[in-house]
């Protein structure tokens, strides 16, 4: 194997890293399951499906097929004016798939533009229909909707990984979440006061991701329903993370029964193979952009929209949701995290344990020195990315219960051997 010279890598600028200080990257070549094969021949035990993605673990043969078969035929074709099979089907079958009337999909490339494209259509719903002045979001505390100017704006303003850009893009509409009586009043009476800026409340529902996997119950989106349905704002609800089986149902409204206006899709669409997102809208939402008017229509319009191969990639995923045991394969993940993380509860640094689905939580007091954390887990062979004080799992749904308990093993070991604390 030829090994490529390490001094290529300052023409790579790599994400959400300092790039003076940062330690050479590992360098991956293959990927298969729920393993990851590095150059230097070490295989590690794959524990967040990249960015949980990769759901059906990677190189799945029927996604690959699929694809393959796509690529021979049309690898891209524009859709201004044109469309074709691929999105035709998927379009269909989200709407089948998806809860109620949420039947309408715009398809880009990145979750972040998805969260964008919500944002623009919940304006312009208002707009449509005669309102001005909804211009505003509400957002929540501890939400992240993606890296984006518009999208940074609606993430938490401190905890964050923009409170750099403060100022730098408009600012919206910031609550806590009802998670009790008082926050539901407090709540109610934000919207009360300010619902003539709010064009919709958006939320990313059951867990907040990369704000810190901060967990909420259902009660929570029926009473943002609730208040959404009182104050006539719309509810958006960013299933980017959560959705397709994640949090134990295939979208995590469904635990709630409700529906949002608009549910954003991304990740795990695909199966972790090729990037794209949907928009979905509610009819309510596609019917106010409908009329003589060309104004009304909803301006967006990215190049490599709804490409053909991701569009097969994401058919061919929910081929694989329908033919292979998935959520009763995420409901046994769960028990398995439940069973093997809850020994880390009492070991020194540890604050919380928690499981919700497929997604495996330890929360730290602190971490002290993240380098040597991740070295340490890298050395155990197992591929675990935690980031500020959440050390956390989010495996394939395919992952075998040997290679799951590979890693509940290696964060036990590294937590009670304090990899997380700077060395005496
Ligand atoms: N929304 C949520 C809930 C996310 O978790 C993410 C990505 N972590 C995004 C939006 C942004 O998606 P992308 O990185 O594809 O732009």
């Amino acid at each position: 194997m030829n090994e490529i010279p390490l001094t290529y890598l300052p023409k790579i600028w790599l994400p959400y890293t300092q790039m003076k200080t940062a330690p050479v990257p590992l360098h991956a070549v293959r990927t298969e399951g729920s393993r990851i094969t590095l150059q230097d021949g070490r295989e590690l035990v794959d524990g967040i499906a990249s960015w949980w993605t990769a759901c059906h673990g990677y190189n799945h043969p029927h996604i690959h097929a699929r694809v393959s078969e796509q690529l021979g035929r049309m690898p891209h074709v524009m859709l201004g004016g044109l469309v074709h099979e691929p999105v035709r089907e998927l379009s269909e079958r989200l709407s089948i798939l998806l809860p109620g009337d949420l039947d309408h999909s715009f398809f880009t490339d990145s979750g972040s533009v998805a969260v964008e494209v919500a944002m623009k259509m919940a304006i312009q719903y208002w707009i449509n229909r005669g309102v001005q002045g909804r211009k505003k979001l509400l957002s929540f505390r501890n939400g992240y909707h993606g890296d984006t100017l518009a999208t940074m704006s609606i993430c938490d303003p401190e905890e964050g990984m923009h409170s750099l850009f403060a100022g730098a893009f408009p600012e919206q509409v910031l609550a806590d979440l009802p998670r009790d009586e008082t926050s539901s009043a407090a709540l109610d009476a934000l919207l009360a006061e300010r619902r003539h800026e709010i064009s919709a409340i958006i939320l990313e529902p059951l867990v907040q991701g990369a704000g810190g996997m901060i967990f909420h119950p259902p009660e929570v989106l029926v009473r943002l329903r609730a208040l959404a349905d009182k104050h006539d704002v719309l509810l958006i609800l960013d299933e980017i993370f959560t959705g397709f089986g994640r949090t134990g149902t295939m979208f995590a409204c469904e635990q709630a029964g409700i529906i949002p206006d608009i549910i954003t899709l991304s990740k795990a669409l695909t199966g972790g193979t090729v990037p794209l997102a949907a928009t979905v809208a509610r009819r309510h939402v596609f019917e106010a952009f409908l009329s003589d008017s060309p104004s009304a229509a909803l301006m967006h319009g990215p190049t490599f929209m709804a490409n053909p191969l991701a569009c097969m990639a994401a058919c061919a995923s929910l081929d694989l949701f329908e033919r292979e045991p998935r959520l009763e394969q995420v409901a046994a993940i769960s028990r398995q995290l439940r069973a093997e993380l809850e020994p880390c509860r009492v070991l020194s640094g540890v604050r919380d344990v928690r499981v919700l689905g497929a997604i495996g939580v330890v929360e730290l007091d602190s971490v002290d020195d993240m380098n040597r954390l991740k070295n340490a887990l890298v050395a155990c062979n197992v591929w675990v990315r935690p980031f500020r004080r959440i050390v956390y799992l989010t495996p394939a749904f395919t992952i075998t219960s040997d290679e799951l308990t590979r890693l509940t093993q290696a964060i036990y070991h590294v937590i009670r051997e304090g990899a997380f604390r700077k060395p005496a």
